[in-house]
């Protein structure tokens, strides 16, 4: 049987958080093996431009702004492996990881799972995700201006990038499946005064309907959820604003987790409770949720791991 590698730090995920940290243990000579996971470049490779990074003042696509991180990381000597982790033992050290096709050891962990949106599952969806579909207004509203745009959910998401997306539509229109909100008084008020905002409700988002001839949204198609009517609604944008799940269910025997399933890590550190595994980016954070951020904690794992491993 061959032996089981082992590395000194081992990374799972590859959004900005996972390649942030492999460049940094990289440039400490740690060498690090990245398993990228199964959406290599994280939640940024489905978006289109990315005008929010740092550096880059003509934006740049999520694909690029993601291979761009990994070759930075790689030339300094992280080990990028296309494996998604199925399994892991953080019961002793080193720490165990199983892949697609291969078991690996390592003497610190970094996790860097991220998040992903929850979307609604249509078929639809998925074919105009990045082209008039979207869940991150912070990422994409800036493209609909002038146009007009549905978001669909009723917390305080929604709210806020219901909100959020007038600063740029011609007129926003919030859908939701029920009569009552999840979202606190005070945001739901705040979209209510919003002269650009439009409430639907009792509506579920049906089908999202594509323009003739292109890879475009024209509308959506509602039901209203007590009488199961149907009808078309126009708009050129569909945001999706239903709540995000963290990645983290292969850790939950193991960290601690919120009640929404966010891994906890100390005060100021990204060390969670299991000593040599630490937690950076989206997986445990849950009001940020940006490129930047994600990529600031990825920094911090790697020093944290840098120096539980020198102690
Ligand atoms: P959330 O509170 O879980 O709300 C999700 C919303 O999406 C609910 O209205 C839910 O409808 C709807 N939804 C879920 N699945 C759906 C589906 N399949 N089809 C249609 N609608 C669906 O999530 P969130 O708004 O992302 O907020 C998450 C947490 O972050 C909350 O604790 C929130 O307070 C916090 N947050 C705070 C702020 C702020 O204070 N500035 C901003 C954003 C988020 P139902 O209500 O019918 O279940």
């Amino acid at each position: 049987m061959n032996p089981v590698p082992h590395h000194r730090l081992a990374i799972i995920g590859s959004g900005p958080a996972g390649l942030t940290a492999a460049l940094y243990a990289a440039r400490a000579d740690l060498a690090p093996l990245v398993l990228e996971g199964p959406q290599p470049g994280g939640q940024l490779t489905i978006t289109t431009e990315v005008e929010n990074f740092p550096g880059f003042p003509d934006g740049i696509t999520g694909p690029e702004l993601m291979d761009r991180m990994r070759a930075q990381a790689q030339r300094f000597g992280a080990q990028c492996l296309f494996q998604a982790v199925n399994r892991v033992d953080l019961g002793s050290r080193p720490f165990r990881l199983e892949a697609d096709a291969h078991a690996f050891t390592a003497d610190a962990l970094i996790v860097a799972t991220g998040a992903r949106a929850r979307l609604l599952g249509l078929e639809s969806e998925k074919r105009l995700m990045g082209h008039g579909v979207s869940a991150c207004a912070t990422c994409d509203g800036f493209f609909f201006r002038g146009k007009e745009i549905v978001v669909v959910g009723g917390g305080d998401s929604a709210m806020e990038e219901a909100n959020f997306l007038t600063r740029f539509a011609s007129k926003v229109t919030l859908v939701h499946r029920r009569e009552a909100f999840r979202a606190s008084p005070i945001m739901q008020q705040r979209l209510r005064d919003n002269p650009k905002a439009r409430l639907v409700l009792n509506a579920a988002v049906d089908e999202i309907l594509q323009a003739e001839g292109e890879l475009a949204v024209r509308g959506v198609r509602l039901r209203h959820t007590q009488t199961g009517e149907l009808w078309e609604y126009p708009c050129e944008g569909v945001f999706m604003a239903i709540g995000h799940e963290p990645n983290s269910a292969l850790f939950r025997d193991w960290l601690q987790v919120d009640e929404q399933g966010y891994i906890q890590t100390r005060p100021d550190s990204t060390a969670t409770v299991v000593p040599g595994v630490f937690a950076c980016g989206d997986v445990r954070d849950r009001s940020y949720r940006q490129a930047i951020t994600a990529a600031g904690s990825g920094c911090m794992a790697a020093l944290d791991a840098e120096r539980f491993l020198e102690a």
